[in-house]
């Protein structure tokens, strides 16, 4: 039978490839929802070849737009805005919604989806870093699978599988160390957003490059496994590995270490999700060892990459803080885009509001989303008063 689904974030790099994954598959796959923010060509070109029932744009500006821009021989339900995604997310007939909405977007459809009962296919972090233990909660009282699409967790998972959690003993989280692995700290404050935009394994986009460049998406990667696998964050080791052909380890009580390889490519961690437990013949050519020679691994340097540590520190303040860590970043990362603030001045923002928020714990939805909104504020003021 063919499993229906909803795409989340469709003209994204995630999103893209999963409609790639999808049209390789048709028999397995169908797509009935697709949600974008504003790529009106892209969006309208992928209505056009999947078909969909509904579709949601970030405004009713777009919708229009998107409306005009399609032939008379296509018309889905266009929707728009928060409900529009949430409307996208529970449709009756989809089994699983792939969210690969960039940033805190993608936390409230995600949430709509999971109370729907469907399954989820996470790609958005942002989604467990900000309300992982609401999240989780939930996902196990609707008996709502969610399978992660970040290669890292998916690698974590594909490790786990048909092994006692009881044996478990450390999560090894493989990072490559982006674009500045070997850059001199001093140097930081001279780099531009171009320089951070060039990742050398893993194409993305833009927020997640400067995520990648900082090491903060390591760290937003560390608070996504901890809710997912739910372990302590002092279960979860970050080991740099620029190759990033061993995708995560983990090991158990008897020194095993089970790794997970490939080639970088994220059409491996979204196929896993989409077809699990079946895995698809995708043709992905296998890594090239001999090519390779050696694989290469170090410890983090924490003071070079300060978000790191922030991220370890939130995740084990835990409560609202690593939301607060989250949408700190969120804001820092925007403005290092726009010039407005330099690149090393990027963990400096989100210690300062780390430093001045108080832990909420078992936070509400409300209170998570407050707390969000704060961190927001507080890093805009920062940028603006130059601080
Ligand atoms: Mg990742």
């Amino acid at each position: 039978m063919q499993k229906q689904l909803s795409i989340l974030g469709s003209t994204g790099s995630i999103g893209c490839n999963t409609l790639k994954i999808i049209e390789m598959f048709p028999d397995k796959f169908s797509v009935r929802a697709l949600a974008a923010r504003n790529n009106i060509p892209l969006l309208s070109e992928q209505i056009r070849k999947f078909n969909p029932d509904i579709v949601a744009v970030f405004n009713e500006e777009l919708a229009e737009e998107l409306t005009s821009a399609l032939p008379a021989d296509f018309n889905p339900e266009i929707v728009y805005g928060i409900e529009g995604y949430k409307k996208a997310a529970i449709l009756e007939s989809i089994d699983m919604v792939v969210t690969a909405v960039v940033g805190s977007a993608g936390l409230i459809p995600t949430l709509a989806a999971i109370d729907a009962g469907k399954n989820i296919a996470l790609a958005n972090k942002e989604t467990l870093v900000m309300a992982g233990d609401i999240v989780m909660k939930m996902a196990a009282e609707k008996n709502v699978k969610i399978l992660p699409i970040d290669s890292e967790h998916s690698a974590i998972s594909q490790c786990l599988e048909g092994y006692r959690k009881t044996d478990l003993e450390k999560i090894l989280l493989t990072a490559s160390g982006g674009p500045f692995l070997n850059k001199s700290a001093e140097e930081f404050s001279l780099v531009k957003p171009e320089d951070a935009l060039n990742h050398p394994t893993w194409a993305m986009g833009e927020k997640i490059s400067i995520d990648s460049a900082t090491l903060m998406n390591k760290g937003l990667e560390v608070i996504e496994a901890k809710f997912l696998f739910d372990v302590p964050h002092d279960m979860i080791k970050v080991v740099v590995h620029p190759q990033s052909v061993i995708h995560s380890m983990v090991s158990y009580i008897d020194g095993s270490v089970i790794a997970q390889m490939g080639i970088p490519d994220m059409k491996g961690a979204i196929a896993y999700a989409l077809s699990y437990p079946e895995r698809l013949p995708l043709k992905q050519p296998i890594p090239d060892f001999a090519e390779l020679g050696s694989l290469t691994f170090e410890n983090p340097d924490l003071e070079k990459f300060p978000c790191l540590d922030l991220a370890f520190q939130a995740c084990s303040a835990g409560g609202t803080m690593p939301a607060v860590l989250n949408a700190a970043n969120e804001i820092a990362v925007h403005a290092f885009l726009k010039c407005h603030i330099s690149f090393d001045r990027i963990p400096v923002m989100i210690k300062k509001t780390m430093a001045q928020h108080t832990v909420i714990n078992d936070a509400s939805l409300d209170e998570i989303i407050e707390a969000d909104e704060w961190a927001r504020k507080f890093v805009e003021n920062l940028v603006k008063s130059g601080r």
